[in-house]
């Protein structure tokens, strides 16, 4: 070992007492620190030959950097739908690198059963069927990965080929119908090699960005029980609106087409039973998308994946090797071999705050939602785009277009009080406040709408 490592390793205790209060200046700095910055970065250093050790290296880091980070894990960043961190997650994840457990098997550690709990807790909060086997991976962009490559084997069986062995060379085509799915669906079906432009665009329900079913049922008839994959959302990211998955939930059963609920953070409405009436028929479903790194404010990169057909998900994934086994492993389910024990967080984040919790937690982010909703609505500046159903407040200046919107994001940037994401909905450009972090409260309100009437005052 070199005698770098040899110090550092008979002084880690102090080494770790500095990334302590690192981040604990950090966290306490919170309410100071700009919700999104934008700095030049440095010019990149090259790699030194004696290494600095991980004091220094530590130091020089938060020296080049520590200034340029965003206060995304703060009470006033509502870009995109980003969650933060809650200390018992945060507890949880720095263990997960102390312990350093490879959850790819289960032949070395009680670890892979902690992952199985965190999942039992998470279908119970979700109030999924207990015959949704599930397993964590890196995000709702993976999640929807595994569940496709699932839903593709699943339908390249009913048509007498076995996907997994023999590719898509020369296959038929398999039916995928949807409206407006996430663009992580579509990212999958490019990875799948089914392509973005598979998706046959079932219409909408008037002025809403959800399905139409009796425009589904019409599709599905003219499948006449050829296979098909319907991607429904439980969660459109402008405006929050479910699709009816009992209505789409109904017409898949009876067509025997395989329903794909992406739920990466609407699935936290079944925390609320002011909310929970949206996800009726999710029982339906086949496959589940859910995010932790939004809602259940564990940190990055933490996603889940359920499917009620782990025999085809399996022959996707398993990695045959004679000296990986082919046991019930975690491994055969993802994409990953190695894996990180991204559970912890997890688990330590749904045993510290319980159902109540997250359900204090979603209503929260309802209805701060939806009180700044009715405080735009009211503004001379801004109107909304879209009724607000959830977390999610989808809005417009009154006036101008995307240069001026474009504009106004800056202004904010500028301000830091508050950090927002762009959209383009109802024909319009847009901007999106989407409330899921534990630490924004009544007292962000004020400040938010301050920046807001402030920012489009200077545009
Ligand atoms: C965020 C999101 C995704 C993608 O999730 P990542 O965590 O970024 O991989 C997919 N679908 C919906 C509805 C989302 O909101």
């Amino acid at each position: 070992m070199s005698d770098l490592l040899l110090r550092d390793l008979s002084r880690l205790s102090d080494l770790l007492e500095q990334a302590r209060a690192s981040a604990l200046e950090f966290l306490t700095a919170l309410p100071e620190r700009p919700a999104s910055v934008r700095p030049a970065p440095p010019t990149p250093l090259g790699l030194p030959d004696a290494g600095l050790g991980a004091e220094d290296a530590l130091a020089l880091f938060r020296r080049r950097y520590e200034a340029g980070l965003s206060g995304s894990v703060g009470p006033r960043y509502l870009g995109f739908v980003t969650g933060g961190t809650t200390p018992a997650a945060l507890m949880g994840d720095w263990l997960v690198s102390a312990y350093d457990q490879n959850v790819s098997h289960g032949g070395d550690s009680l670890a892979t059963s902690v992952e199985r709990e965190a999942l039992g807790l998470l279908r119970s909060l979700f109030g999924l069927p207990e015959d949704f086997e599930g397993a964590f991976v890196s995000g709702a962009t993976v999640a929807n990965l595994v569940a496709l490559a699932t839903a593709r084997q699943w339908g390249m069986e009913r048509l007498g080929h076995d996907v997994s062995e023999e590719g898509l060379w020369g296959l038929p085509r398999l039916a995928v119908l949807g409206s407006a799915p996430h663009a992580s669906v579509l990212k999958a079906l490019s990875i799948l090699g089914m392509g973005r432009r598979a998706v046959q665009d079932v219409p909408c329900l008037p002025g809403r960005p959800v399905m139409d079913p009796k425009a589904l049922e019409a599709r599905l008839v003219a499948l006449g029980g050829a296979p098909a994959i319907v991607l429904a959302s439980a969660g459109e990211v402008n405006t929050g609106e479910f699709d009816d998955l009992e209505a789409v939930g109904q017409l898949c059963r009876r067509h025997g087409a395989w329903l794909h609920v992406d739920g990466a953070f609407g699935i936290f409405a079944a925390c609320s039973p002011a909310h929970a009436h949206l996800l009726r028929g999710l029982a339906h479903a086949d496959s589940v998308a859910a995010d932790g790194h939004k809602w259940l404010n564990v940190p990055y990169d933490s996603g889940i994946v359920f499917t009620r057909h782990l025999e085809q998900q399996e022959r996707s994934f398993r990695a045959v090797a004679a000296y990986l086994g082919l046991g019930p492993d975690l491994l055969h389910r993802t994409p990953e071999n190695s894996r990180r024990f991204r559970a912890l967080p997890a688990w330590m984040t749904l045993m510290a705050y319980g159902r109540d919790g997250h359900r204090a937690l979603v209503e929260r982010g309802c209805a701060l939602a939806r009180a700044l909703g009715e405080a735009l609505a009211a503004s001379p500046h801004y109107a909304l785009l879209a009724p607000v159903t959830l977390n999610i407040v989808c809005f417009a200046l009154r006036s101008g277009d995307a240069a001026r919107r474009d504009q106004l994001l800056a202004a904010l940037q500028a301000d830091g009080r508050v950090h927002l994401t762009p959209t383009h909905y109802a024909g319009r450009p847009g901007l999106r406040a989407a409330f899921s972090n534990w630490r924004t409260g009544e007292a962000d309100l004020p400040i938010i709408l301050a920046a807001l009437e402030a920012a489009a005052s200077s545009v």
